[in-house]
């Protein structure tokens, strides 16, 4: 587990960059904490790093938004609004998922049972003006994509 302290908006969208510049795909990353921890920014920081320089909007009423890119293809979900996670089987989430993929999810535990296991799991917790980022490996690629992280990122 590596844990940071996040300072403000802007560096919590370069630690979403960072990690796009670090994600093998096929990854799946799920964003866990409470309305207003910065999930969403993350995201954004992340299609940044991945090419993306369109709006990142949140997708907390269609549950997804889809972005092509040239290498990957990046779903991000956002599944607060989710009822059953039985949803995520009629929106076709299997076919999602290839070798190209990187899927980032807000609100996991809604999608409980269906929803693909993440090879790294972060955390968001709220510390004032900042952020603590808890990054929890799930998975042998989740390892490698901790250890990298510790190696670029600047501890303050
Ligand atoms: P979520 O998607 O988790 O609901 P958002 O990404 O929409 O949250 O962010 C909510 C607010 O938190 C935004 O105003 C954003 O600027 C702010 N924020 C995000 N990350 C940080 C951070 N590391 N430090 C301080 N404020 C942050
Ligand atoms: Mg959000």
């Amino acid at each position: 587990m590596l844990e940071l302290e996040v300072v403000g908006e802007k560096r919590q969208e370069t630690l979403g960059h960072v990690l796009a510049e670090l994600i093998d795909t096929p990854c799946i990353l799920y964003l866990e904490g409470d309305l207003g921890a910065g999930k969403t920014t993350l995201a954004r920081g992340l299609l940044r790093g991945l090419g993306y320089d369109g709006r990142v909007k949140s997708p907390t009423y269609t549950l997804l938004e889809p972005y092509e890119l040239a290498d990957v293809s990046c779903h991000h979900f956002d599944l607060y609004r989710l009822a059953d996670p039985e949803e995520l089987t009629f929106l076709g989430i299997e076919d999602l998922l290839h070798d190209d993929s990187i899927f980032l999810v807000e609100w996991p535990e809604r999608g409980k049972g269906v929803l693909p296991p993440a090879d790294c799991v972060l955390q968001i917790r709220y510390l004032g003006d900042r952020r603590q980022v808890s990054l929890i490996p799930a998975s042998e690629k989740g390892v490698q994509l901790i250890n990298n992280l510790q190696k670029v990122w600047q501890f303050d």
